[in-house]
């Protein structure tokens, strides 16, 4: 079928385009349609692996090993998409792609311009993925604000598209409707703005949808009608939800889907929205609640540990349980003790993320190890799992100055090191052990309990790792090395002796877990955190 859905933003940024795309999506796919989705972001960084968290948020990982924006973790959670770097096309990419065929001649002694080569570019790298996976619905999202300089080849780029193929190509355009709290008045004018700018680029929406704190009215719809030249009955509402897994049942009983296929032409096939019902129904059934603690450096940034969040959100509904969340900044623990008792008295389970750099290890490792001493339900993840490590080193094994040689370079006694393969790595884009690689767990761990399986397949991250030279003497010190890559034989997952649950892993589950499929280490630690609640006030 080969359908093209181009979703654009206007007004600002952060009004939650990928989620609205991966919803659309989601509920083509539960009427059996093939869907692929696509990012592309405007910024010259070739891929989001060189960005730090708090300019970007989260980076995810497919399992080819791309370095890519959060939104693809949204496409990868609301539907059943398997991503790759083809999924995701940035300026940098683009560029990067025009200059080095350039370079080649095989420009043939053109002037190479952004028209149209860098708009070429553009469409073949959507191409590309339509061809590869040929779906039913390719569903575009152009990332940044209409009005930004740097969007612009993607947008014009967009416009190109669809003259070439006019009846395969639909435009949806998500605005903010702003309150003016003063006079308690909801806006439509920078609504109608920036669909001014869309059509003097060229574009013209074929469907509105409109983010609001509030209710959107039939006056509000019919201003944007006439003032956008939409119909009445193409501008949609996107609302403000506390629960994003809401939102596919919320657009569907307004009829998106439907109204996106009527303008194709398509006569609709039946959906099965059972899985988005499920979800909705334990939303309301989530009674009981416990305290996770997520001990990091990137707290204060909501974005930055997204897939994390979304992974204990999907645990919690899986268990019915609300799942209140404290965010720590591990540096505060150096200075301020008083936060470590805090923790002890309220935390029912714990999570060390993943990060990079010294700033708040010693933090992070006090609280492991009130963690381990405190038989508190603790998942450590990536650099979780090597401070981990550290702990264990220096509070059980007794070598006093363990630590990873990314915080001490010359250290003595460096238990975390830097891969082999690492040590002559000159650009830091692109460079890390990246994407999906196989572990053995060891049969008798709880590990395995957890995910029931003896081969599993995880993404990674990092450039250091367990030291194989302390292997042995961190077992014989009772440290249970449960997952193995038997390929490159590293370390994969480490396990407390005597705890109910104390797992670090080198890997990033977070990134496989969806709201219908939850990730067994994350559903397991929830569970685990009920169970310490639950003793905890038996005692
Ligand atoms: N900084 C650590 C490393 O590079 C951990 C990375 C991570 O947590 N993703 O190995």
């Amino acid at each position: 079928m080969r359908k093209f859905i181009f979703i654009t933003g206007g007004v600002c940024s952060s009004l939650g385009k990928g989620i609205a795309s991966s919803v659309i999506a989601s509920l083509l796919e539960c009427r059996g349609y093939r869907i692929v989705l696509q990012k592309i972001d405007p910024y010259l960084n070739v891929d989001a692996g060189t960005m730090s968290p708090f300019q970007h948020g989260e980076v995810y990982v497919t399992d080819d090993g791309a370095e890519t924006d959060l939104d693809l973790g949204n496409y990868s959670r609301f539907t059943n998409m398997v991503l790759s770097s083809l999924n995701s096309i940035t300026a940098g990419k683009v560029y990067k792609s025009v200059i080095e065929k350039e370079r080649k001649g095989e420009y043939l002694g053109k002037t190479v311009q952004v028209i149209p080569h860098v708009t070429d570019e553009i469409q073949l790298m959507i191409e590309e993925l339509n061809e590869k996976e040929k779906p039913d619905f390719h569903i575009v999202e152009i990332g940044g604000t209409v009005g930004d300089i740097e969007s612009v080849p993607f947008l014009e780029a967009a416009r190109e598209f669809f003259l070439s193929r006019k009846k395969d190509v639909l435009f949806i355009h998500l605005t903010l409707i702003p309150k003016i709290e003063v006079a308690g008045e909801y806006k439509t004018k920078p609504t109608q703005h920036s669909v001014g700018i869309l059509r003097q680029i060229g574009i013209v929406p074929d469907i509105i949808l409109t983010r609001i704190s509030g209710k959107l009215t039939k006056e509000m719809k019919k201003k944007i009608s006439l003032f956008c030249s939409v119909d009445f009955n193409d501008v949609f509402e996107a609302p403000d939800v506390d629960n994003i897994y809401e939102l596919p049942l919320i657009y569907y009983n307004q009829g998106i889907d439907v109204k996106i296929l009527e303008k194709f032409n398509i006569e609709p096939k039946s959906i099965n929205l059972s899985k988005w019902e499920e979800i909705s129904k334990s939303i309301k059934d989530s009674k009981e609640s416990i305290n996770l603690f997520l001990c990091g450096k990137y707290v204060n940034l909501n974005d930055a540990y997204k897939s994390i969040y979304e992974a204990i959100k999907h645990a919690g509904l899986k268990n019915k349980t609300k799942i209140k969340i404290h965010k720590i900044d591990t540096e505060d623990v150096e200075t301020n003790i008083e936060i470590l008792d805090h923790i002890k008295r309220e935390a029912d389970a714990i999570i060390v993320p993943g990060g990079f750099g010294s700033r708040g290890i010693e933090g992070k490792i006090k609280i492991i190890k009130l963690a381990r001493e405190n038989r508190i339900p603790f998942l450590g993840i990536c650099l979780g799992m090597q401070c981990m490590t550290i702990e264990y080193s220096r509070n059980v094994a007794n070598i006093k100055d363990a630590n990873s040689e990314e915080f001490e370079t010359n250290g003595k006694n460096k238990v975390i090191c830097l891969m082999e393969e690492q040590k002559n790595v000159k650009n830091l884009g692109g460079t890390m052990r990246l994407g999906a690689y196989s572990c053995r767990l060891a049969k008798n761990s709880k590990v395995y309990e957890v995910y029931n399986s003896e081969i599993i397949y995880e993404r990674h991250r990092h450039r250091y790792e367990f030291n194989n030279e302390y292997r042995k003497l961190l077992q014989e010190n009772g440290l249970i090395i449960s997952g193995v890559n038997e390929e490159l034989d590293l370390v994969e997952v480490v396990e407390w002796p005597d705890h109910p649950f104390g797992i670090g892993v080198q890997f990033h589950p977070e990134f496989k877990s969806k709201p219908f499929d939850p990730h067994p280490l994350f559903k397991n630690l929830i569970e685990e955190g009920l169970k310490y609640k639950k003793n905890k006030y038996n005692n």
